[in-house]
């Protein structure tokens, strides 16, 4: 019998928890062939929720806990979550009934058609402000162009993923995680489901705009490494409008007599000599790009499936 994991991190949800549970047991009589689970992730709640969560863990064996010393952050408790899932398919949601199980039906069937990665895309917008709402549209832009690997937009952390994209996961050791880009990475098979995301109901969003502004660096830090190559464009361009210059200046010098000041030579001269320090730099930056790939140990290629290998060797 195969197993479904559900994955949710909750910070300060006591009210949201018995809900979201008795919808998941709904869905799930839908789907009587299954086995499933229920990992919570206490993210260092201040509320009730973890009283909460003991109560239904007793009660109900499906439900596991993991209680967290700290805050330790949404990405991150999501990662012990998954860590822990045992699960040939992972379902990571949040606690706050913002993610309708519906959807979660129609990702089980794409799952048992062979897609290994089905993300959920919210089609209306986050209630947001006009900073977080201007600054989602612009970040996607500057991912979709930097970026190594496709990383789907408007797609947060309510995907399911097939235990073997888990594996790959696990053997990925970078440490600051922007876990729907390295779903994103192992590129799997996958497929979007649409859907309408309702507004929170109970309790408040503890997504401020800082911890999505650093959610956001670790995407692009961790899968561009564009910014590092800066350097030569500003070196050679610096060398560029520097040596005009000084060809300028010689013409000028030589053919019309013109008199410079020698701070406009050394100006001239300096704007190469930069060209050259910013061109240094983006070789430091090649390093850096080298050393930062070497520590994060990421798999060097994921295959899909074997043909005609002997299921011994194991790789
Ligand atoms: N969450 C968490 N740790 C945090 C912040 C949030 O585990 O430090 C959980 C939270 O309980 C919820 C999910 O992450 O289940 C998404 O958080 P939230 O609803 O605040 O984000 P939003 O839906 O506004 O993006
Ligand atoms: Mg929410």
């Amino acid at each position: 019998m195969k197993t479904i994991s559900f994955v949710l991190p909750a910070y300060n949800e006591q009210d949201n928890i018995n809900p979201v549970i008795q919808r998941i047991e709904e869905l799930m009589c839908k789907f009587e062939k299954y086995n499933w689970e229920v990992i919570f992730i206490n993210d260092g709640s201040f509320d009730n929720t973890d009283i909460v969560l003991k109560k239904l863990s007793s009660e109900n064996k499906k439900v596991k806990v993991l209680n967290l010393s700290r805050n330790f952050g949404h990405q991150t408790a999501l990662w012990a979550g998954l860590y822990y899932a045992s699960g040939d398919a992972i379902v990571s949601m949040d606690c706050d009934l913002q993610d309708p199980p519906e959807v979660i039906e129609k990702m089980i069937s794409k799952w048992e058609t062979g897609d290994k990665i089905v993300y959920a895309r919210r089609i209306n917008y986050r209630n947001d402000n006009f900073l977080k709402k201007i600054g989602t549209k612009i970040y996607y832009k500057v991912l979709d162009k930097f970026s190594n690997v496709e990383i789907p937009h408007n797609v947060g952390d309510f995907r399911l993923i097939d235990k073997s994209v888990l594996l790959i996961l696990k053997k990925m050791k970078e440490r600051s995680k922007y876990i729907r880009g390295m779903v994103a990475w192992t590129g799997y098979r996958s497929s979007i489901i649409e859907y309408y995301r309702p507004d929170r109901e109970k309790g408040v969003s503890n997504y401020t705009f800082l911890k999505l502004f650093s959610l956001a660096i670790n995407g692009l830090v961790g899968f561009s490494y564009i910014p590092l190559k800066l350097g030569l464009l500003m070196g050679v361009l610096s060398i560029l409008t520097g040596s005009g210059l000084l060809i300028y200046q010689i013409i000028d010098f030589f053919i019309n007599n013109a008199y410079y000041h020698l701070y406009k030579w050394l100006i001239v001269v300096l704007f190469i000599f930069m060209g050259f320090l910013f061109i240094l730099m983006w070789i430091f930056g090649e390093y850096i790009a080298r050393i930062y790939d070497e520590v994060r140990f990421r798999p060097t290629f994921v295959i899909d499936t074997k043909l005609n290998f002997d299921e011994n060797i194991n790789s």
